[in-house]
């Protein structure tokens, strides 16, 4: 089977090489060189563009950063659906609006092409041992037959609805992501400003009804302060957004959403978009200086 995959950057490169690993012909695109260099080394193929890349597949998988690079991708003159094989499913792992997923599904149907909605939980380390979570949306017998190559991604693939639901099973993802990490980021100051040890202290809330994925992986570069990416303030900005966006089209409130979306728009705001989303801290720690 000949998969084409668009946007190698800190998470589809990962996820690129298991398809590698496991045995697919997979044909890569990025408007980067290097990235295209670094799938190449690991016995990938390069495409020059994307309808090179999507010319003789049958899946297409894309991980872009956000809704204006999938619909570039998608609906561009040389793009994914103008050179897109009758048949091909395209996969969008891609964090966006769920009404572009809806809109791009629209549009693929018309011309024979089946699309899963699939955004991934799990950051860089999910990417790199394949043990995403995964949520997908679209048709039943679509996400049976993208389930196989999921399986190399993720270790928790769920069918969540129809299309678009994926992406808003995301936005609630991020919501309590960022929620998390902004707590931790006060429990960090807290002992800090107390005189109390983190590192032992976060040990012990790691291992109590407060642990979390969060706690187990980030505690220790958070109280170091490293914050290197990851997943980048300026994707979880974005991710917010949809967020804010998707409590607003359903009619609910979400009030500590709201807090947590200016906090990490303070991030942002203060220069720390290119940091990792951990560097949530700097902004508890400004309010505190
Ligand atoms: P990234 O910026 O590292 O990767 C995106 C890649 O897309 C880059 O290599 C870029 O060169 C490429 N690209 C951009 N426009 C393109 C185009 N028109 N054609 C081809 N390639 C193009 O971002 P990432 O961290 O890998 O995130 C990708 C998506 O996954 C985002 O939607 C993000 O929200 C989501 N996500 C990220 C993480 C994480 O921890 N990094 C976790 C879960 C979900």
């Amino acid at each position: 089977m000949n998969i084409a995959f668009i946007g190698l950057g800190i998470m589809g490169s990962p996820m690129a090489a298991h398809l590698v690993r496991a045995g697919y012909t997979v044909v890569g695109y990025d408007v980067s060189g290097e990235r295209l260099a670094a799938l190449a080394a690991i016995g990938g193929q390069t495409a020059a563009n994307v309808a090179e890349a999507v010319a003789g597949a049958d899946v297409a998988i894309t991980m872009l950063p956000d809704s204006p690079q999938v619909e570039e991708v998608a609906f561009g003159e040389d793009g994914l659906l103008a050179h897109a094989k009758p048949g091909l499913l395209y996969i969008d792992a891609s964090t966006i609006k769920p009404e572009t997923s809806r809109r791009v599904a629209r549009e693929a149907a018309e011309r024979g092409v089946s699309v899963l909605d699939a955004p991934v939980s799990g950051g860089e380390r999910g990417a790199v041992d394949g043990t995403l979570s995964i949520m997908v949306g679209g048709r039943a017998e679509d996400f049976q037959a993208a389930r196989e190559i999921l399986g190399h991604l993720g270790t928790t693939v769920v069918h969540v609805g129809p299309h678009g639901a994926g992406q808003t099973v995301k936005a609630a993802n991020q919501l309590v992501v960022g929620g998390i990490y902004g707590l931790v980021a006060e429990a960090i100051l807290l002992l800090e400003a107390s005189g109390v040890d983190p590192g032992p202290g976060m040990d012990v809330l790691a291992g109590g009804l407060a642990g979390s994925r969060i706690l187990e992986l980030k505690r220790q570069s958070m109280i170091r302060r490293e914050f290197t990416p990851g997943f980048r303030i300026d994707l979880h900005h974005k991710d917010m957004g949809i967020a804010i966006a998707a409590a607003r089209e359903a009619g609910v409130s979400l009030p500590l959403t709201g807090l947590v979306a200016q906090l990490v728009a303070a991030a942002k705001a203060q220069g720390h978009g290119s940091l990792d989303h951990s560097a949530l801290l700097k902004v508890i720690e400004r309010i505190n200086s």
